[in-house]
């Protein structure tokens, strides 16, 4: 643990996984914020053409807007929980986070049939109570080991460059189909999607595989397994 403790991308308060401890050039992707049309689906068919599955943590509301798409993710991909309405957590009382939390269960297991043991805090601040309330609900917390900012909508290869700068054996990439609860033309991912493409290629030029967040967290209890 000593390791995580010294990173500066470790997290505050306890168990939030954010990387697997491997030197196996394997990554996870995730996108947060979905579903959102025409962001999600785009995404969809590049990861089916590369034949590669990603985690997608799915904003309750927007699901509500796009049950469809959210069942399509959920079909193909790990799908999370990003909340409901996408709000700042980390000083939030235990029971606004028991809410978000729930509603976005409800939404995404209405929508799709699974129910999320995953979550991701929104804007990435955990709190401890954000964490014991998780973990009450059955899901683990996660974070990221590399994001590329795209929030900000910088060009399509700056996103790329970022990713590839930071990425790593083990890492998790953070990436986003949606932009809290807006839907499009508010919301506007085409620059994400357009890098997405290039990072997968460059990915796998480089020897890299890819797994779904659980999937790489197994691997990361298999190598460690006092945790
Ligand atoms: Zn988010």
């Amino acid at each position: 643990m000593a390791y995580e403790c010294l990173t500066p991308r470790s997290w505050l308060y306890g168990p939030v996984f954010w990387h697997a401890r491997t030197s196996e050039r394997v990554v996870a992707m995730t996108f947060d914020d979905g579903p959102c049309h025409p962001y999600t689906g785009h995404l969809l068919e590049i990861l089916g053409r590369e034949d590669i599955r990603a985690t997608f943590f799915q904003v309750g509301n927007n699901v509500m807007r796009e049950p469809n798409l959210a069942a399509e993710v959920a079909s193909q991909h790990e799908v999370g929980n990003h909340t409901f309405t996408h709000p700042h957590l980390a000083w939030s009382r235990p029971r606004t986070v028991r809410e978000e939390m729930l509603r976005g269960q409800e939404a995404i297991h209405g929508a799709t049939g699974t129910l999320p043991q995953l979550f991701r805090v929104p804007h990435g601040r955990y709190g401890p109570q954000v964490i014991s309330v998780a973990e009450e609900l059955g899901m683990r917390c996660v974070g990221w080991s590399v994001m590329a900012w795209d929030w900000g909508r910088p060009p399509a290869d700056v996103i790329q460059r970022r990713i590839l700068h930071g990425v790593d054996p083990g890492g998790v990439t953070l990436l986003h189909d949606g932009q809290d609860t807006d839907a499009f033309p508010k919301a506007n991912r085409s620059h994400t999607v357009a890098a997405v493409s290039d990072i997968i290629s460059s990915l796998k030029a480089s020897g890299y595989g890819f797994l779904t967040l659980p999937e790489l967290m197994d691997l990361d209890a298999r190598v460690h397994p006092s945790g």
